[in-house]
């Protein structure tokens, strides 16, 4: 499964420690910050919790972009795609868009239980009774089913895909670009896979949990970290995983729809995993803005006139292409 060149296998030049580290990173750190937040809820306390919380996600952030500099998957990943704002600026905007959905949640679920029902079907079909793991465990699964058709669709429908194209229209993966989504994709996912949990009565608990598990399996998936996974990358959406999912190549891109586990592409035979190093120039064939605010409204651009900026941007390439053949002939 892992070719054995030097670069890959991390021996000589990274050495053997870095070769054993890459193999328990991912589990140690996706373990680590889990139990962080499990003491921190175990506490009963107003807001530690969230103290633990947001503590083993900034820690998790750290260590990230420390590994990505010490022990990077792809050095060619570095360099700078002048990307950072627009990046920030749409983890910003469509993490805004799902705390206000958050909010809005809570309103209708305080409504359902002073209402006397649970749940929108309004019969109590979520299993309360079972141990919180198990209802948590339970409600990724479930969640996960629509959240792949949310995925899926933002692939195969052309009028979700301008949405979701911002998110792949990367050129590297690290975790700066791991909340890079249009707020209206977000939205769209968001939405999908809180509705079995809201309509079944699931409790708020167990969808602050799955919030948890996404936050932190979501934070791995893009990082820019050698590491190894095994078995684990069948399981669950490993940065391994999810590279293939940003190729290029539609045949390998248009995979691995899971958003943290992979049980609904392995069932729907969407999953990919060949036996070798997942492509390091990812991507998508069209065009898309590079400032932020242009990206935003590209979605909501008629055919017509994405057509007329795209072969506009592809006449300044030319020029630049040009311009530089020209340069070089005179030198
Ligand atoms: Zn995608």
């Amino acid at each position: 499964m892992i070719s054995r060149n030097r670069h890959n296998t991390g021996m000589g030049e990274t050495g053997a420690l870095h070769y054993a580290l890459s193999w328990v990173l991912w589990p140690f750190l996706f373990v680590g910050c889990m139990s962080l937040t499990a003491y921190g809820f175990s506490l009963d306390h107003p807001y530690l919790p969230f103290v633990f919380f947001n503590g083993a996600y900034f820690l998790l952030i750290v260590s990230l972009l420390w590994l990505e500099r010490v022990m990077p998957h792809e050095r060619a990943w570095h360099k700078s795609d002048g990307q950072i704002f627009a990046n920030i600026a749409h983890t910003l905007t469509s993490k805004g868009t799902s705390q206000i959905l958050l909010v809005v949640n809570a309103y209708i679920g305080a409504g359902i239980a002073t209402g006397g029902a649970s749940g929108l079907l309004g019969a109590q079909i979520w299993p309360s009774d079972w141990p919180l793991w198990a209802q948590v465990m339970l409600a990724v699964v479930g969640s996960e089913f629509m959240l792949y058709w949310a995925h899926r669709t933002a692939h195969e429908f052309m009028f979700i895909w301008r949405f979701h194209a911002i998110h792949h229209s990367v050129q590297k993966l690290w975790i700066v670009n791991t909340g890079r989504f249009h707020f209206v994709d977000s939205l769209y996912s968001i939405v999908l896979g809180m509705l079995p949990l809201l309509a079944l009565g699931a409790s708020m608990e167990v969808v602050m949990w799955l919030g948890v598990v996404t936050a932190f399996i979501g934070m791995l998936t893009h990082c820019n970290v050698e590491m190894r996974f095994g078995i684990l990358s069948w399981i669950f959406n490993t940065p391994e995983i999810h590279r293939w999912h940003h190729s290029r190549v539609l045949r390998e891109g248009n995979t691995n729809y899971g958003e943290n586990v992979m049980l609904w592409d392995h069932v729907f035979r969407t999953f990919f995993h060949e036996d070798r190093r997942p492509p390091a120039r990812i991507g998508i064939h069209e065009h898309m803005p590079h400032k932020f605010s242009e990206q935003l409204i590209w979605p909501f651009l008629t055919k017509e006139k994405r057509q007329v900026i795209s072969d506009l941007h592809k006449v300044k390439e030319n020029d630049v292409a040009d311009t530089i053949e020209f340069q070089q002939a005179a030198e």
